[in-house]
């Protein structure tokens, strides 16, 4: 087939031990950790986690400077565990879910929480302050057949060695299985997408020269620069 312009590069993302994983779609959960969602507003017991998007091509990948985003005067860290799919389908019951897994990573949903702020005010979509340019850096995969399913451990940030954000993988609201099963209703899912799984609280800005340095037990480090 000819392209009337040139083609677009695909995404992809180091695996541990070797190869790249082509990204598909980027999903993302909002509001999986009670004492984030209450950091936000929202109350978790009457509010179940929602879904939103990045574009694929807002991976960053670790050891990466990021730069500054436009139109933000509050440019914000969130740390997540990542879930790279190796498999797909739709209604995939939770009892199933995990077999579409191709492994794990740590992930920054980075987010201008000043034009969130404002969109949730006028009740506007989220997508300029989620999924903008270099919005979702990400860390190499680790594959399931390494390091087995994450469904606990710590998971941290430290914003110039210091901690910023702690909790653990077995707080999450909705599980891995959960959230696949969740989504797999709503959209097929198929290999190569990501899901974010949302973060704990302790959500904050940073600023231009900020190291951060981000952690989930059992998986490679995500390290950024703010340029
Ligand atoms: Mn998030």
């Amino acid at each position: 087939m000819s392209m009337a312009i040139a083609l677009s590069p695909v995404t992809t993302i180091a695996v541990v031990g070797g190869g790249e994983f082509p990204v598909r779609r980027i999903y993302c959960v909002g509001r999986n950790y009670a004492a984030h969602a209450r950091e936000m507003g929202a109350d978790p017991d009457r509010e179940p986690p929602f879904i939103f998007m990045k574009p694929a091509d807002a991976i960053v990948p670790s050891e990466s400077v990021v730069p500054y985003p436009s139109k933000t005067q509050s440019y914000h860290h969130e740390i997540e565990l990542v879930v790279a799919l190796g498999g797909g389908g739709r209604d995939i019951p939770p009892e199933r879910a995990l077999e579409t897994v191709f492994g794990y990573a740590v992930g920054l949903d980075m987010t201008r929480r000043d034009l969130q702020d404002e969109a949730k005010a006028m009740r506007r979509p989220w997508d300029m302050s989620k999924g903008f340019d270099r919005s979702a850096p990400c860390a190499p995969i680790s594959t399931v057949s390494e390091v087995g399913h994450i469904s606990s451990g710590a998971i941290w940030l430290t914003v110039n060695g210091e901690t910023r954000q702690k909790g653990d993988i077995s707080d999450l609201i909705w599980s891995v299985e959960d959230t696949i099963a969740f989504l797999s209703g709503l959209v097929e899912l198929a290999p190569g997408d990501l899901i974010y799984t949302g973060t704990p609280d302790g959500v904050g800005a940073v600023v231009t020269g900020d190291r951060l340095d981000g952690h989930v037990d059992g998986l490679t480090d995500l390290r950024i620069t703010v340029g």
